[in-house]
């Protein structure tokens, strides 16, 4: 990294976690921790698949993992904009986003 590049990189934006999703990352974490591999582990591609029909499957086998409640509330938390997180697809999130930019 050049001097100039790291000079401006300082001034981008930084990352926050929000606090809520830090802990329901945590909790999610500590879930995942205490059972076999889930679903998703099996087959990332199609859990990251931006295709309709690869999301639907992804969230019908997320009915059925035991970590479909904390990981759909990291994915809410964090506002997960991407891929499908404890049976919730992008457009399942999409209000809950709309509401929190909304929120004074
Ligand atoms: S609920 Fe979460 S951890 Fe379980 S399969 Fe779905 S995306 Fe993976």
């Amino acid at each position: 990294m050049t001097a100039a590049v790291a000079a401006k990189a300082t001034q981008w934006p930084r990352c926050v976690t929000p606090p809520a999703a830090a802990e329901a990352w945590r909790h999610l974490r500590g879930t995942l921790a205490g059972m076999g591999d889930p679903p998703c582990a099996r087959a990332p591609v199609v859990w990251s698949s931006d295709a309709e029909d690869d999301q639907a499957a992804a969230a019908e086998a997320c009915r059925w993992c035991p970590a479909l409640g904390p990981c759909a509330a990291y994915a809410l938390a964090a506002n997960e904009p991407a891929a499908t997180w404890g049976g919730t697809v992008p457009a399942d999130r999409r209000p809950a986003r709309r509401n929190e930019r909304n929120t004074p």
